[in-house]
């Protein structure tokens, strides 16, 4: 048995409620343990005289103690230990709350190291709760530099760095190594055993940085092999090509012109379809409004015309019904029969559904995820697009090719992402860029204001109401809450708005913990133009096109990430009518102001997600798991993009060399990345 196996509860000092509070930071065994990163560092170097300490000062000083630790009884709850000591130049008052066990911890006369903030009024120096260290067991605790962890209840952070010490100590220098020795000398990586015994007790600042450059690009190398392996069990199966065909004959009967960039990407999804021995496993990004839609339909056009079917995925039934709008439309004057499969369907309809997929008597299915219901099989199904794929994740995605043999598939993404993140979370498809909007679009006008601005803005809400227009009202919470009593929210601005600002309009409310079908109600009268304003929160993000729909209020906007709020802005400018954008600044300082004029400044989804990024992280950016990335526990998708791009190369080249990872030096890497997704259905053979 490996160390690294050993259960946590054969440490020291880990009993069964110790135990439990690790269990709640996901750690149980040792491997767990070290792989619980530090969050921060504190540097305990600095080893100063008293006269040296500057007030507000942190930093190790070296003291003989000058007089007996006192202890007072303050009243209950509080009890102070006080005592001074001293160096040659000068003396320190020392007073620590609560932790009578202070007062016998040591005696005149002896040299003890403390750490801590020190303050200072002229000749008298203070410390309150310093961390102490007597002068024989020194550099365990200081002089060096700690780790700080994340905690929990129940765990401080002695009781982490203890465990942890014992973790490595567990481990000795035979740490299993997943990135095979000729990856480690190609990019000059340090072995396992330096990096973790570094990344938590590093001996400098450089150590440090060596360490975590190993690990993070071990974390990229790793997710990158399993991409990699993932993509290789999907596409290693061949496929059927449909007939090619001359994108125009499409192109011909459309209502609108193609942009070159909507020509380019079809031309490459009809190389990928008709060419070569894989399936497509294509992702199609494009700002909102860009037109991934008709890019879909050629695809669906194309198989159809070879007789084969498509099946298309859409995240709600709103959009899976605008979706199958669309198609139709696009579609039937090729004689493509197009239907729609919705949960809120009979029995009786769906069945009928069932049917004409099974005789391939319909062509291309819209629907939601009531497609990858058990019930529905088809006859041919050759193509599978995934639109607003966020929403669904990537088992899902998997979850519909299955219903054919190797389909070719098509992911669209609502939202733009910056390259580097969407080779980290799409690493297993191929992607294109719709880099260009349609002609004529119009930018949508965006204004950031303070509080002092909304009577204007209520006044100029009504009056696009009054000029025939509606209008979006976005905020951040559903209902009001005690513990974030500045955030507006949906419910209480749709009753405000109702009962004091705008009695005589039509004021509608829409948010996640409404029914399904309430939703949709809503929406529909929303789309019809029975209501005035839409209160919402952000569930009206994803796409449904209301092209009446000509300004977009949003409370709290800088609670939002930059590109939630272009996706939100997105619902907006889809009609003739020039469109608005205000954002309500809630926040106080520069940094807030500073992102929302981004979005003043430019509509370009792709410059704004790349501030998002760099502002935010990727964490907020976008909910990690929902894009089926495991949880990133040390690389920064923002700061550390070279090392993740060298981790790809590195993975392509360990998988050209041995694909199967089936050689022993790639024994533990096989292990560890099949562990990363052991939620996939099958695993990674
Ligand atoms: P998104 O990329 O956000 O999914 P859609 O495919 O829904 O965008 O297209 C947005 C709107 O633009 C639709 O009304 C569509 O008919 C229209 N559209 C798409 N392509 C073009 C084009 N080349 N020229 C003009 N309008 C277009
Ligand atoms: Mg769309």
């Amino acid at each position: 048995m490996n160390g690294m196996d050993t259960d946590i509860r054969e440490l020291k000092g880990i009993g069964p409620a110790k135990a439990k509070a690790f269990q709640k930071l996901g750690i149980s065994r040792v491997s767990d343990l070290i792989r619980h990163f530090p969050r921060d560092y504190e540097d305990r170097r600095a080893l100063k005289t008293v006269a040296e300490l500057a007030d507000g000062e942190t930093a190790c000083t070296e003291l003989l103690i000058t007089a007996q630790p006192r202890l007072s009884h303050i009243r209950k709850g509080l009890d102070l230990v006080k005592f001074t000591a001293a160096d040659e130049t000068g003396s320190v008052n020392v007073t620590c709350f609560n932790q009578a066990w202070v007062k016998n911890a040591f005696s005149v006369g002896e040299t003890v190291l403390f750490y801590g903030r020190f303050s200072r009024k002229g000749n008298r120096v203070e410390v309150l709760n310093p961390v102490y260290e007597t002068s024989g067991k020194a550099g365990r605790e200081l002089l060096r530099i700690m780790p700080v962890y994340p905690l929990t209840a129940g765990i401080n952070q002695a009781a982490m760095r203890r465990a942890v010490e014992q973790g490595l100590e567990a481990c000795g220098d035979s740490f299993p190594e997943p990135v095979p020795k000729d990856i480690r000398e190609r990019y000059a990586l340090a072995s396992a055993a330096y990096s973790y015994e570094n990344v938590h007790f590093p001996k400098d600042e450089q150590a440090l940085a060596v360490a975590r450059r190993r690990l993070v690009f071990e974390e990229c190398y790793m997710l990158a092999c399993a991409q990699q392996r993932m993509r290789e069990r999907r596409t290693a199966s061949g496929c059927r090509h449909p007939e090619k065909a001359d994108p125009d004959g499409f192109a011909s009967k459309l209502p609108f012109t193609l942009t070159r960039a909507q020509k380019k990407v079809i031309e490459e999804t009809f190389g990928d379809m008709t060419e070569g021995r894989h399936p497509m496993n294509r992702l199609v990004q494009g700002d909102v409004g860009s037109g991934k839609t008709a890019v879909a339909a050629a695809c669906c056009w194309l198989c159809a015309g070879s007789g084969m079917q498509a099946a298309v995925m859409a995240p709600t039934e709103l959009l899976a019904e605008q979706h199958f709008r669309t198609f139709s439309s696009l579609l039937e004057p090729f004689g493509i029969r197009t239907e729609l499969l919705v949960g809120s369907m009979t029995a009786k309809q769906k069945r009928t559904v069932y049917e004409n997929l099974e005789t391939g008597e319909t062509n291309v299915v819209v629907g939601t995820h009531a497609l990858l219901s058990e019930n529905v099989r088809f006859r041919d199904l050759q193509l599978c697009v995934v639109d607003e794929q966020h929403r669904f994740g990537v088992l899902q995605r998997a979850d519909l090719a299955r219903k054919g043999e190797a389909p070719h598939l098509l992911v669209m993404s609502a939202t733009p992402i910056p390259r580097t993140l969407a080779l980290m979370i799409y690493g297993d498809l191929d992607i294109s860029v719709i880099d260009e909007l349609p002609p004529g679009r119009q930018t949508v006008d965006t204004y950031a204001v303070k509080e002092d601005m909304r009577p204007r803005i209520e006044a100029f809400a009504r009056k696009h109401v009054q000029e025939g227009r509606q209008v979006y009202w976005v905020c951040p919470m559903v209902e009001a809450s005690e513990e974030t009593p500045d955030l507006r929210s949906a419910e209480e601005t749709a009753e405000r708005l109702q009962t004091k600002v705008f009695p005589d309009l039509r004021i509608g409310l829409l948010h996640g913990k409404m029914k399904a079908a309430d939703k949709d109600e809503v929406m529909k009268r929303f789309s019809a133009g029975e209501v005035d304003i839409l209160v919402a929160t952000t569930v009206v993000e994803v796409g449904v096109d209301v092209p009446n729909a000509a300004l977009m209020v949003v409370e709290n906007a800088d609670r939002f990430g930059l590109s939630q709020l272009h996706q939100l802005r997105g619902r907006v400018g889809r009609g003739r009518d020039k469109a608005y954008c205000v954002l309500f600044d809630s926040g106080s300082g520069d940094v807030s102001a500073e992102r929302l004029s981004v979005m003043c400044r430019t509509n370009n989804g792709f410059v704004i997600a790349e501030t998002d990024l760099k502002l935010r992280g990727p964490g907020d950016f976008l909910g990690s798991r929902q894009h089926g990335l495991p949880e990133m526990k040390i690389a920064s998708l923002a700061e550390d993009v070279d090392v993740l791009v060298r981790a790809r190369d590195a993975a392509r080249d360990t998988l050209k060399e041995d694909s199967g990872l089936t050689k022993p030096e790639h024994s533990e890497l096989k292990r560890r990345i099949e562990a990363l997704y052991a939620d996939y259905d099958g695993g990674m053979n």
